[in-house]
C-alpha cells in the first residue's frame, strides 16, 4: 500500500500518517517526491484498508502497490533517486566513476592506484578489504588493516572509498571506514547481511547476483530498503552464461529494464562482467551509451602482479584512455564526467 500525499501537504500532515501507519503494526516508509510526498508501507501481511488513510489530512489517495519489490519501485516513487556518497551524487547528470584495485594488497599499491585513478578523473576508489574468493587458499583480503589504508588514501586524495563487506563483522567495520559499503554478487541473496546493511549509516552499492533474475535483484534491495536504508545503487556485474569467451556475460539490456520498474541510479562493472581486460573499454563505452549512471572498474598499477583478478585489471593508462572516451559518449547522452586532474606534487609523492 501506498499513501500519496497532495501536492503541498505539510510535515504535521506527513508525520499523522506516519503515526497511523505504526498505530496499525506496520512500518511507514516516507518518499520525498519532485511534485508530492508518498509513504511506502511494509510489514502488512494482507492487504491494508484504504479506508485507515484516504479520510486523513494532506491525503490524496492510497494505491495498492501491485510489485513485489515495494519501495524501489517507480510506482512508490516515479522520480530517480539520486544517491549521495559523502557529497558526490549517483544517478544525476554526472556519471559516477569508481575505479582502482581488485584488492587492497598494500600501502603502496594503494597509493599507487589511487594516483592514476583521481588523475584520471573518477571520484571513488574501489578497493576489497574483505574478498570473497571461489578458493579457500586464495589471497582473502588484509581485512581491518586494508579499511585502514584506504582510509589513510582518501584523506590524502579526496577520493571516497567503496569496499565490500562479506559477513555480518565486516560489516561493522566497514560501516565506519568506508563511504560506501559494497554487498557483492555471492552475497545478493544472504538476507541476514541485506538486513544488516538497511541498518547501517552509509550508502550501499548491491552487485548482482551471477544468476539474479530481475526480480530477484530488485527484492535484494528492498530487503535494504525496508530496513531503513534509502541510499542503494544497483551494479550489473556479469551473469553466468554458456558464453566461454568472457568469464561472465554483461547484460546491458537489465540497465535499461531495470530504470523502468525502479528509481534506483545503476551502475556497470565490466571488470567482472567480462573478465578480459581487452573488453573492459568496449563494455565501458557500451554501458555508458545504454544509460548507466556510472562505471566500477579495476585498475592496477601493475596488474601482472595483482593478487586477485589481475587478468581484468586495467593498467593505468588505459584507465585514462577509457575516460577520453566515456566522456565523449556521455556528452552525446546531456550527461557529464569529471575532467581529469593534473596532481599536486604534494598529493602524488610517496613517502
Ligand atoms: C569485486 O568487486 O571485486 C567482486 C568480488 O565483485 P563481485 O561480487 O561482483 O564478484
Ligand atoms: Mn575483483
Amino acid at each position: 500500500m501506498l499513501v500519496v500525499m497532495r501536492a503541498h501537504a505539510t510535515e504535521q500532515e506527513i508525520a499523522g500518517v506516519c503515526e497511523r501507519i505504526q498505530s496499525l503494526g506496520f512500518r511507514a516508509h516516507v518518499m520525498p517526491g519532485a511534485e508530492r510526498a508518498a509513504i511506502g508501507i511494509t510489514g502488512n501481511h494482507g492487504p491494508v484498508p484504504r479506508s485507515e488513510f484516504e479520510d486523513l489530512p494532506g491525503v490524496a489517495e492510497a494505491i495498492p502497490v501491485s510489485k513485489p519489490y515495494k519501495l524501489v519501485s517507480r510506482e512508490v516513487k516515479p522520480d530517480n533517486t539520486i544517491v549521495d556518497v559523502a557529497g558526490v551524487l549517483v544517478g544525476g547528470d554526472e556519471l559516477t566513476l569508481c575505479a582502482g584495485p581488485c584488492s587492497v594488497e598494500s600501502r603502496e599499491q594503494i597509493l599507487a592506484s589511487a594516483r592514476a585513478v583521481k588523475s584520471a578523473g573518477a571520484k571513488l576508489l574501489r578497493g576489497g578489504a574483505y574478498k570473497p574468493r571461489t578458493s579457500p587458499y586464495s589471497f582473502q583480503g588484509l581485512g581491518e588493516e586494508g579499511l585502514k589504508i584506504m582510509a589513510e588514501i582518501r584523506d590524502r586524495f579526496g577520493l571516497l572509498i567503496v569496499t565490500e563487506a562479506v559477513d555480518y563483522e565486516s560489516l561493522d567495520l566497514v560501516d565506519q571506514y568506508a563511504d560506501m559499503i559494497q554487498i557483492g554478487a555471492r552475497n545478493m541473496q544472504n538476507f541476514s547481511l541485506l538486513k544488516r546493511a538497511g541498518r547501517a549509516r552509509k550508502p550501499v552499492l548491491l552487485k548482482r547476483g551471477i544468476s539474479a533474475t530481475l526480480e530477484e535483484f530488485l527484492m535484494a534491495a528492498e530487503y535494504i530498503m525496508s530496513e531503513g536504508n534509502y541510499n542503494i545503487v544497483l551494479c550489473e556485474r556479469g551473469v553466468r552464461t554458456f558464453a566461454d569467451h568472457t568469464r561472465n556475460t554483461l547484460d546491458l539490456s537489465i540497465v535499461p529494464a531495470v530504470q523502468r520498474l525502479s528509481h534506483l541510479p545503476i551502475i556497470v562493472d565490466p571488470s567482472h562482467g567480462t573478465g578480459k581486460r581487452n573488453k573492459v573499454t568496449p563494455l565501458s563505452r557500451a554501458a555508458v551509451a545504454v544509460g548507466a549512471d556510472g562505471l566500477i572498474v579495476e585498475v592496477h598499477h601493475d596488474p601482472d602482479r595483482a593478487l586477485s583478478d589481475g587478468m581484468q585489471s586495467l593498467y593505468p593508462d588505459q584507465f585514462d584512455a577509457l575516460m577520453t572516451q566515456v566522456r565523449q559518449i556521455a556528452a552525446v547522452l546531456g550527461r557529464n564526467v569529471q575532467p581529469a586532474k593534473v596532481l599536486e606534487r604534494a598529493t602524488i609523492a610517496v613517502e
